[in-house]
């Protein structure tokens, strides 16, 4: 046998068809722990552990002579001292001389269980970190769903917080900022697109006397029971505020005097004939029309005098500002 098989990294091994043993390197002796007088010319078997040895009968040595080849294969072979050796097995058959052989190499698996049993250990460790970063994008997943709904909450509370930054505790109406707010707007709509719109301004009729005879608290009731009042009157573009304490207003967009008057007096019989369960509450109502270059300022002046005329008039009655002697105006 040539040096470099005899000492090769793995062990070889020919074999004839009976199973004796033609060659043997001595890389395979070292490991059984035989020389090579022990074996040569041997059979097979004295080297075999006893369930290779019904192995190589049944399957390999038929397999061999079948195909020619066998790869991979994993039996264990005995040592001198009894010792199982598992091997990894590789085999081709030859002809030879006129004879048939049947080469092997044959490679130690000793080591294969502790590589195997490393990286069983790489494998779990990296399954539990698998598992870990799992359990973290869960948590995760709860943690940005729970900002989620943290956000629309926070835009709900924001949406909630606007509204009542315009929204008048007590009656549900618009508040005073709201109503200046869109008054501007309307005003200047009206410079533009020459919309008219008219402004009511509305008082309840001696309001102190209810908060006097029948208390703060039934004021109180009046005052929203009207704001409620006043919003059914309105349509949906319509601006109901409470102006102040017992004092309201509504803008009507798009309404010019006529329809004002008819909106007012149609709120004022509304009030009148309503049943409050106290005596005679009414109102008083001051209208104003938009005319063009109006500001703010001058229509709401122009509606609280036509109010003030109602009052001075006898209340429970509506008076439109066109209506009144220009001097009043430039008084
Ligand atoms: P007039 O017909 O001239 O309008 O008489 P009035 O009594 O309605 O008017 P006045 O301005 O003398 O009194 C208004 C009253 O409204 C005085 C105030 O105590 C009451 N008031 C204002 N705000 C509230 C409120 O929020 N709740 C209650 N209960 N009363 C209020
Ligand atoms: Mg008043
Ligand atoms: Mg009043």
């Amino acid at each position: 046998m040539d040096e470099q098989l005899n000492f090769a990294p793995c062990g070889y091994l020919s074999l004839d068809d009976d199973g004796t043993i033609l060659a043997i390197n001595e890389t395979l002796l070292n490991l059984l722990g035989h020389n090579l007088h022990e074996l040569q010319g041997k059979h097979i078997d004295l080297i075999l552990s006893n369930a290779s040895r019904s192995f190589s009968q049944l399957y390999f040595f038929p397999m061999i002579r079948l195909q020619k080849k066998v790869e991979e294969m994993y039996i264990s072979l005995k040592s001198k001292t009894d010792e199982e050796i598992p091997i990894l097995l590789n085999a081709c058959r030859h002809e030879r001389n006129g004879k048939m052989c049947n080469d092997y190499i044959c490679v130690p698996m000793k080591r294969r269980y502790e590589y195997e049993q490393a990286l069983l250990t790489v494998k779990k460790e990296t399954d539990s970190c698998n598992q870990l970063k799992k359990k973290q994008i869960a948590e995760l997943d709860l943690l940005r769903l729970e900002l989620e709904s943290k956000q629309n909450e926070l835009l709900e509370l924001n949406e909630k917080l606007q509204t009542l930054a315009v929204t008048d505790g007590l009656t549900g109406l618009k508040n005073r900022r709201y109503f200046q707010e869109n008054l501007t707007l309307n005003v200047a709509l009206h410079r533009k697109r020459l919309e008219p719109f008219s402004l009511l301004l509305i008082d309840i009729d001696h309001f102190k006397s209810i908060n006097d005879n029948f208390g703060h608290m039934m004021g109180d009731k009046i005052l929203e029971e009207f704001g409620r009042l006043l919003k059914d009157e309105s349509r949906t573009n319509d601006i109901a505020a409470r102006y102040g304490g017992e004092e309201f207003a509504l803008i009507l967009p798009n309404i010019d005097k006529s329809g004002a008057l008819k909106i007012a007096e149609g709120i004022r019989l509304h009030v009148e004939n309503t049943n409050w369960n106290l005596p005679n509450i009414t109102i008083s109502i001051g209208v104003a029309t938009s005319s063009s270059n109006d500001t703010e300022s001058a229509i709401q002046l122009r509606a609280d005098r036509a109010l003030y005329t109602s009052k001075n008039r006898g209340r429970n009655q509506v008076t439109h500002a066109s209506d009144l002697i220009r001097s009043l105006f430039t008084d």
